[in-house]
């Protein structure tokens, strides 16, 4: 494991895709989504702002709002638990980050988590609290963390034909934790997609959301260097990638508290994806 651990690691120390780097396993089949799963009707709630499908009705890909409607900001946080790390959560690992979320609040940051559908299953919980706080919003980032592509950070991938029940199961497992209302809103685990996913997608009716800002909080121990790579890279509409998992991301909670007076004194207003994607649609 060490040296594939070591690899990971350094894969994601040199490149900017960092949402894949909570997962350090090798190749195992995903288990099938159970047939109730399958046949739950669409899980698209009616008021979210969506983005319209893409030609021949591919999933739309959102990466930031628009650069010229004020000074607005969406900090995004994966909740990143991977479908075969029950057993290292069951010893003890923490994929979780309360004082994370607990900073949130206190500071009054609107945020949307992108939440794993086996994140919820193990801290339903919180996944139940963050789902009913106004201030957050929850979307889909799957149910296991599994590639929508080959060749994505190590991750193990998700055969085609699996690939709109694994998003499916992960709103399934939100429904079940008591979140009532999780936004129709897809992050690619790594963030890779192709074409193949996009159309795989369609049906499921997510708008897939990627980022224009990368915090590089993935494995990071210098809280100042992600704040700092955050204030640098933020323009209007931006979209920023963090994480909501101190197992691999220990030390984000110290950078927001960075991030979040930094921006405010530059201006920046805190709002959710679904703002950011409404002013794209003129919806404001
Ligand atoms: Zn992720």
């Amino acid at each position: 494991m060490i040296p594939h651990v070591r690899r990971v690691t350094a894969l994601c120390a040199l490149t900017a895709a960092l949402a894949a780097c909570g997962s350090t396993r090798t190749a195992q089949a995903p288990r099938p989504a159970p047939s109730a799963t399958s046949a739950a009707p669409s899980p698209a709630p009616p008021r979210a702002p969506t983005v319209a499908p893409g030609p021949g009705g591919l999933t739309p890909v959102f990466a930031h709002g628009p650069r010229t409607r004020g000074k607005t900001v969406a900090l995004t946080f994966d909740a990143d638990m991977t479908a075969d790390q029950g057993p290292r959560a069951a010893a003890g690992e923490r994929f979780d980050n309360p004082p994370l979320i607990a900073t949130l609040r206190r500071l009054r940051v609107p945020a949307t988590v992108f939440m794993t559908g086996r994140w919820a299953e193990e801290y339903p919980d919180q996944a139940r609290s963050i789902g009913r706080d106004p201030g957050f919003e929850v979307a889909n980032h799957s149910y296991s963390h599994y590639a929508f592509t080959d060749d994505c950070y190590g991750l193990p991938t998700v055969p085609r034909e699996r690939m709109r029940s694994d998003v499916e199961r992960a709103y399934a497992a939100f429904r079940k934790a008591g979140v009532p209302d999780p936004k129709p809103y897809f992050r690619f685990p790594g963030g890779c997609y192709d074409r193949a996913a996009l159309r795989e997608l369609a049906a499921a009716g997510v708008t897939a959301v990627q980022w224009d800002v990368v915090s590089g909080d993935a494995f990071a121990t210098d809280a100042d260097a992600v704040a700092r790579q955050v204030l640098e890279g933020v323009r209007p509409g931006s979209v920023v990638v963090l994480h909501c998992t101190r197992s691999a991301a220990p030390v984000t909670e110290r950078a927001v508290r960075t991030i979040v007076p930094g921006l405010r004194r530059e201006g920046f207003r805190f709002v959710k994806v679904s703002e950011l994607i409404g002013a794209a649609n003129g919806q404001r």
